[in-house]
């Protein structure tokens, strides 16, 4: 089948010609593409992008190695792990990852409030799986082939936008032309802060700490398991062999760096902390170097200009309290390649404006929900842990996964 395509970009050269046939697109391109930051959306970008001829892409990471941008447990909806199908990396993300199979809540004294069984909404639409952030990134990376020319340990110094290209100087000093800059780079994003106006941001003034540890019973059986105290949070995310285990508090009580953290931190866990004696003993030690996870986002109005454009967490970072962000990142990710490959190097923008327009108001919806569940999770007074929990007791089941479930049956 041959379809023909007329983009109108406006500017004289805007006629693209596109052919679709036995699912491949037989039009290639002459479209050079960079793409800041190799993490989830930058990875997913690229492997999606390549598949297509004459493009031509760079990524650069900050890192030197992606083994190094390690840290927590992800627990990843299908609506981002069935992108992977499309990626080529499916089984071994299964085999790298454990399915949730329940989500408790438990109070101040580590006490069952509910279970919530997930094995259901797998059964239906996909299984929900935990993997640790370092194991996700190295499988998205095996999904991009070596046309993809990844340059580590690099950044962007400026990024000068003209009508018909965009002009790139890197910290090495290369200088180079593109006609079209991602920007993947997470919530601390360079390219929104070059490009774009500053982003608003929700801060509940609340962080975390987090380590690993070895599977205990419930870990192996695939539950997930969070203690709601009174402004206090512990949280376990069981992954294929590891336990991801997370404290997280007010910023005033918790963020202690050097002497004394492991105590203080132990301190201000209270009775939750006395609960999990053993988890709370393999706390990094004080001279451990670990990185303290501020829960803050940032949302920006616009996602893209005439050539550069925002995916995941730079134009819309998710709190964890949501557990989406990775998923929000690789659909966004795929919705974006989905555009670009409909167009050349003429209509770009017009790819962004569609990209933006798909997008923008499922991810702020769960932007929105992250933000209340965080609400929710800060709240001291006894009044207002009473309500959570009644909530938690009453609340039917298909409630609690309506967000994952909506998410589903949309179209991106
Ligand atoms: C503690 C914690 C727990 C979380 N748990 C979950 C969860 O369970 N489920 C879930 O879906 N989400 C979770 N998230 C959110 C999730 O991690 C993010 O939403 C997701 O990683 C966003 O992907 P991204 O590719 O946009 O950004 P990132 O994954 O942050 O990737 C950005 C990449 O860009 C690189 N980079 C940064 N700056 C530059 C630069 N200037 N130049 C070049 N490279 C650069 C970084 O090194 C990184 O590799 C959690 C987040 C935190 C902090």
């Amino acid at each position: 089948m041959g379809v023909f395509g007329r983009c109108n970009s406006g500017k004289g050269r805007g006629l693209c010609v596109w052919l679709w046939g036995d699912n491949c697109w037989l039009k290639g391109t002459n479209m050079k593409v960079l793409i800041v930051g190799g993490g989830i959306a930058g990875l997913t970008l690229a492997g999606l992008l390549q598949r297509r001829p004459g493009m031509e892409i760079v990524l650069v990471e900050r890192a030197e190695r992606f083994e190094e941008l390690g840290g927590f447990a992800i627990g990843l909806y299908p609506m981002g792990s069935r992108v992977m199908h499309g990626l080529g990396v499916f089984d071994e993300f299964v085999k790298r990852s454990r399915e949730m199979k329940g989500y408790e809540v438990h109070d101040d004294a580590g006490k069952l409030v509910r279970r919530f069984d997930w094995e259901k909404v797998g059964e239906q639409y996909g299984q929900t799986r935990l993997i640790a952030r370092s194991e996700l990134v190295n499988v998205l990376h095996g999904g991009v082939g070596d046309g993809v020319d990844v340059r580590m340990g690099r950044t962007v110094e400026t990024i000068d936008e003209k009508e018909n290209m965009v002009g790139v100087k890197f910290d090495d000093g290369v200088e180079e032309v593109f006609d079209l800059v991602v920007g993947a780079d997470g919530l601390h994003s360079k390219v929104r802060q070059i490009c774009f106006k500053k982003g608003e941001s929700f801060d509940p003034e609340w962080g975390g700490w987090v380590w690993w540890m070895d599977l205990n019973e419930k870990g192996k059986h695939g539950d997930i398991v969070e203690n709601w105290g009174r402004g206090r949070f512990l949280g376990f995310y069981p992954t294929d062999r590891r336990m991801c285990i997370a404290v997280f508090g007010p910023n005033q009580e918790i963020e202690i760096h050097g002497d004394g953290r492991k105590e203080k931190v132990k301190r201000y866990l209270g009775g939750l902390g006395a609960a999990y004696e053993g988890v709370m003993d393999a706390f990094p030690e004080d001279e451990d170097e670990v990185v303290y996870w501020r829960l803050k986002d940032c949302w920006s109005r616009k996602w893209h200009t005439k050539r550069v454009v925002l995916v995941g967490d730079s134009g819309s970072a998710v709190l964890p309290t949501a557990g989406a962000g990775a998923s929000m990142a690789m659909e966004s990710a795929a919705v974006l390649a989905d555009e670009l490959l409909r167009v050349d190097e003429v209509c770009v923008e017009r790819a962004l404006m569609l990209y933006e327009k798909r997008r923008k108001r499922q991810v702020k919806k769960v932007v929105d929900q992250s933000r209340s569940i965080a609400g929710m999770m800060i709240k001291t007074t006894d009044w207002a842990m009473r309500m959570r929990f009644l909530k938690m007791r009453v609340l039917p089941r298909r409630l609690m996964t309506r967000m994952v479930v909506k998410g589903l049956r949309e179209p991106i």
